[in-house]
């Protein structure tokens, strides 16, 4: 894919563009945007008001004509809502019920308290290191205003744009948004192009069945939700990691290989280069809640501090 992996607005095709953010870690989450006669629709939102202020500026030349008029959240987090509060309020915002569910589970108070430290060591230096960058000063999560959960097609001025429900996969509430004119998919999170993929909900056979529905659309291009743009060769690479972990944490879990002790066990192989090798913890976890579903779910501050100790572990010099 010939779209360079550099910070700011892209042209990808006709009048569609896409923001990156790289290198497309915790928080820094891509954007895209469609322009139609007269009007255009956001793909999603970022971080914190910083970041989305930012974007929006480098957009406002080309929305110039054509003010963005509908916003999708491919899925509810905070890294594609919060900045949500900045696009116009007349604007309107498109997500699935459960991304919303998703959205308001989250508040940028919690995200503060976790910040501010107290959940020990291993978890404190994680949490740093996931939302230091980002200053969650001043947000007030703005909701979207329709729910969607079935495929239905967005008018942008004469343009049309398919949003596709496809969770759970990466979340509960994921969907996708493709564009049939350009064949290009705006992914969500059910893409991330580089670095290892984290699973907050899965189970990990249903995110394969969305990456399958991405390609059955046969997309030219795919924005990732995470990474660089991509097309079904990324996709294929990513299925070939979930299915990994779907067979190396299934074999384990028959072995009655205790969960902690499977994470440190799996050896990530061909993966292992690959960054934030410590998403196998709620990859794997993933796995193990889908063969154990009626055990205690791990809390997500568990897993953060498993995140975290796994860095520390296999910490390549
Ligand atoms: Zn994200």
């Amino acid at each position: 894919v010939a779209i360079p992996y550099r910070k700011g607005l892209h042209e990808i095709g006709d009048r569609l563009y896409t923001y990156l953010q790289p290198d497309g870690g915790y928080g820094w989450s891509n954007a895209g945007l469609v322009l139609s006669d007269g009007t255009s629709l956001l793909v999603d939102t970022l971080f914190d008001l910083k970041c989305t202020r930012e974007m929006l500026e480098s957009m406002q030349p080309v929305v110039d004509k054509s003010p963005i008029g509908s916003v999708i959240n491919t899925h509810g987090d905070p890294d594609h809502c919060w900045g949500n509060q900045l696009v116009p309020r007349e604007a309107r915002i498109y997500s699935t019920s459960a991304a919303l569910a998703e959205l308001q589970q989250l508040s940028p108070a919690v995200i503060r308290q976790m910040a501010d430290g107290g959940l020990g060591a291993e978890a404190d230096e994680f949490v740093q290191l996931v939302f230091g960058p980002f200053d969650f000063a001043d947000i007030e999560v703005r909701q979207p205003d329709e729910t969607v959960d079935e495929r239905r097609t967005l008018l942008v001025g004469g343009r049309s744009v398919e949003f596709i429900p496809m969770g759970p996969a990466h979340t509960k509430g994921d969907a996708v948004a493709y564009v049939p004119d350009s064949a290009v998919v705006f992914s969500g999170d059910i893409v991330f192009s580089s670095g290892t993929p984290v699973t907050w909900e899965g189970p990990l056979s249903s995110w394969l069945d969305a990456i399958d529905r991405i390609v059955a659309l046969e997309p030219s291009l795919v924005v990732a939700g995470h990474g660089p743009v991509t097309d079904l060769e990324g996709l294929t690479t990513l299925q070939g990691y979930l299915r990994f972990v779907q067979e190396e944490a299934s074999a384990r879990h028959a072995a009655e290989v205790d969960f902690e002790e499977a994470i440190h066990d799996i050896d990530l192989g061909q993966y292992s280069g690959w960054q934030y090798a410590e998403r196998i913890v709620p990859n794997v976890d993933a796995v193990y809640r889908e063969l154990e579903p009626e055990a205690p779910a791990r809390s997500r501050v568990d897993l953060l501090a498993l995140m975290g100790a796994y860095r520390k572990r296999h910490a390549r010099a």
